[in-house]
């Protein structure tokens, strides 16, 4: 892949779209071409079959099916199409990811149980088992994997171990964590997971996707259609008999998330995933010493996004940090936990630990201009 000029490098530590490297960038300039033609369908084709892989799912039982857009179409996508008639879907609601899905059943009418757990914690399984074992109307739990909201990482295995154990099916919100966190579906008890492609794999805005077992796409065949655009099982047979999208790709989005994926493979999971995690860890050793404090347990953090506690005195000003911040390459993000002065870090990008040691040099002078001494007290 061949980078013509440099372009100017931001380290990006909102919750996405990440940092991309420049051959990614490079990768979406090529020659015109129509999506129809045998030589992109072929690309499209690779690209499915890798994203079965980074999840580790057999590529027998589960497919990949693609969507034009933010990774908030999938969360639609699953959510209108996988609820059969007559019955409901359960949130297991932790946070904004999650009650967004259960907002998405709203718009479609679509009956919906909402278990609402505090935004600081893990979800209280007993209560799920409780909720499932009564109402035997549920087909469908679904959750976040990694609340991007707040920085908690929820125990996917035993919700999708308790779906199973009752007769559902159990969809996660992989978007945050595909990529990043080795993930193996069948071991997480997953059925359906999904991500967005500047997410994790470090790719261009505007193609999202499910990687999902192709018997319950094909049942699905038979629930109500409550959305043309967004409906999973028309988009998988269109895939199934001609290969590609029923409607207009992201045409160059695609080849740079081809080529992002290309990149994954070379840099490989664990070392990837080890990456990550020193640019977290460099994260709460900057704000120990710039005296900051963390909202969530460090235990529960998915090592990609922590939430952070805002100095609680009128020199904090968010705007201020941000574009003292953003004026020198780093782009911070404000928090997302009602009632609480917060903000946020998140390292999903192609960054690195040293990228964060030299944003915490940047937001200790910033701190400075806002008349704090350091450590702040
Ligand atoms: C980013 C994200 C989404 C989707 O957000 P978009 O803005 O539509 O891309 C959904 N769920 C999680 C967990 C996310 O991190």
């Amino acid at each position: 892949m061949e980078v013509v000029k440099p372009v100017k490098r931001n380290v990006l530590l909102n919750p996405g779209p990440a940092t991309t490297t420049d051959t990614v960038k490079y990768a979406q300039v090529v020659p015109d071409i129509c999506p129809r033609e045998n030589e992109f369908v072929e690309i499209m084709d690779e690209v499915r079959r890798e994203l079965v892989k980074v999840v580790h799912a057999d590529p027998e039982k589960y497919t990949a099916v693609l969507f034009t857009g933010s990774g908030t179409i999938i969360q639609d996508v699953l959510v209108n199409s996988l609820v059969p008639e007559g019955k409901k879907i359960c949130v297991v609601d932790n946070g904004a990811y999650s009650s967004r899905m259960a907002e998405i059943a709203g718009y479609y009418h679509i009956p919906c149980v909402n278990l609402e757990f505090p935004t600081t914690g893990l979800p209280d399984l007993k209560v799920l088992q409780e909720t499932l074992e009564k109402d035997k109307d549920i087909a469908v739990v679904a959750t976040t994997h990694h609340e991007t909201g707040t920085g908690v990482l929820n125990p996917v295995r035993e919700i999708g171990k308790l779906a199973h154990d009752n007769n559902c099916i159990f969809i996660a919100d992989t978007i945050s964590t595909y990529g990043l966190l080795p993930i193996n579906m069948e071991e997480e008890n997953i059925d359906f997971c999904m991500s967005s492609a500047q997410k994790g794999l470090c790719a261009m805005t505007g193609v999202s996707w499910v990687v999902g077992k192709v018997d319950e796409i094909v049942k699905s065949k038979d629930y109500p259609t409550r959305s043309y655009y967004c409906n999973l099982f028309m988009q998988y047979d269109f895939f199934d008999r001609v290969g590609e999208m029923h409607f207009t790709p992201p045409v160059q989005v695609i080849y740079a998330l081809q080529q992002a994926i290309r990149e994954y493979r070379e840099e490989g999971e664990q070392a990837r995933y080890e990456r990550i995690t020193g640019c977290w860890e460099a994260i709460h050793k900057g704000l120990e010493g710039i005296g900051l404090g963390y909202v969530i347990d460090k235990e529960i953090q998915g090592h990609l996004v922590v939430t952070i506690k805002a100095p609680e005195d009128d020199r904090f000003d968010f705007a201020t940090l941000h574009d003292y911040c953003y004026e020198r390459g780093f782009t911070i993000y404000p928090g997302k936990m009602f009632g609480l002065a917060t903000f946020r870090l998140c390292n999903l990008g192609w960054i690195t630990a040293r990228d964060i040691e030299d944003f915490f040099v940047v937001a200790k002078e910033a701190f400075k201009e806002m008349g704090y001494s350091i450590p702040i007290k």
